[in-house]
């Protein structure tokens, strides 16, 4: 069957970087999405950059949001602030996919939502928002006397630590347990932490190499251990992950939608 729609028009935010040279990778095999404009950061160089045929990299994020009906943001929280901010006042469509938002960059994003159709994932792979699930349903059944921890490996370049990945597994076992995650989480241990409460969410993170991201939900029992891992081997998921979100959020109402939405897992 053939989707009638026509293909949605896509503003890519940073193409140098690693996100964004893979968007617009993954955007040329497509045919529900169109790249129209790749808007950069004004400091960086390379406007003017051919970044696929007949699209330019600019700093003009005015004219990218103008020519586009949502757009792709993989950049850093305080541009994700800037650009919804912008994006609110075209009440444009969006993809946001940058990690380690804080409470103020949050609010700018619900405010676009308020206005505008987006959709905001940690992470945009289906087999990660599959684990979001899984891990969920074993936090329900196990409950909190399995001691669940989590631990996360990503490249030496990522700046935000646990990843926004890794905090999406967390809260998603706090929900399974039915309580409320700030409640009990635990994102370091150094010197004398005393023994595990139990209950306790723990996060460590890994930094090394080119690692893309990998990512393990624990559930330690007494004498046996559920292990629950992802691994991602290469940013084309993520990529695609967010193209199929752009085509599909353009004419859906304002509101803050999720990749389980997307996908049809909700
Ligand atoms: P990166 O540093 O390689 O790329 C970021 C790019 O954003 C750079 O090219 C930078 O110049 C550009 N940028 C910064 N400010 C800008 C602005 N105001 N306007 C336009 N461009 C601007 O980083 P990366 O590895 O591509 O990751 C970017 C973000 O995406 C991180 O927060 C990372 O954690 C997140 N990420 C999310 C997923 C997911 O599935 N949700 C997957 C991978 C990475």
């Amino acid at each position: 069957m053939t989707d009638a729609r026509p293909a949605a028009r896509v503003c890519v935010l940073g193409p140098a970087g690693r996100m964004g040279r893979s968007v617009l990778e993954a955007a040329a095999g497509r045919t529900d999405v169109r790249i129209v404009a790749a808007v950069s950061r004004p400091e960086s160089g390379g406007h003017g950059t051919q970044v696929i045929d007949g699209v330019l990299a600019s700093a003009d994020l005015e004219a990218g949001l103008t020519v586009c009906d949502v757009y792709i943001d993989f950049t850093s929280p305080v541009a994700t602030r800037a650009v919804a901010e912008h994006a609110a006042r075209h009440r444009r469509a969006a993809v946001i996919g940058t990690t380690g938002l804080g409470p103020v960059e949050q609010a700018a994003i619900e405010q676009l939502a308020r206005l505008a159709p987006i959709v905001v994932a940690a992470n945009f792979s289906l087999g990660v928002n599959l684990v979001l699930g899984l891990v969920r349903q074993a936090a329900r059944a196990l409950g909190p006397e399995w001691d669940a921890e989590i631990v996360e490996t990503h490249h030496r370049g990522k700046r935000d630590a646990p990843s926004g990945t890794a905090l999406a597994i967390a809260r998603a076992i706090a929900t399974g347990h039915g309580v409320d995650y700030d409640s009990v989480k635990r994102h370091t241990r150094d010197g004398d932490v005393g023994a595990r409460p139990r209950g306790e969410i723990g996060v460590s993170a890994v930094r090394g190499g080119d690692v893309i991201g990998e990512h393990t939900a624990y559930f330690f029992g007494a004498a046996e251990r559920l292990e629950i891992t992802h691994r991602a081997t290469s940013r084309a998921i993520f990529a695609a992950g967010a193209l199929r979100a752009a085509a599909w959020v353009v004419g859906k109402p304002p509101g803050r939608y999720d990749m389980l939405d997307v996908l049809g897992l909700q």
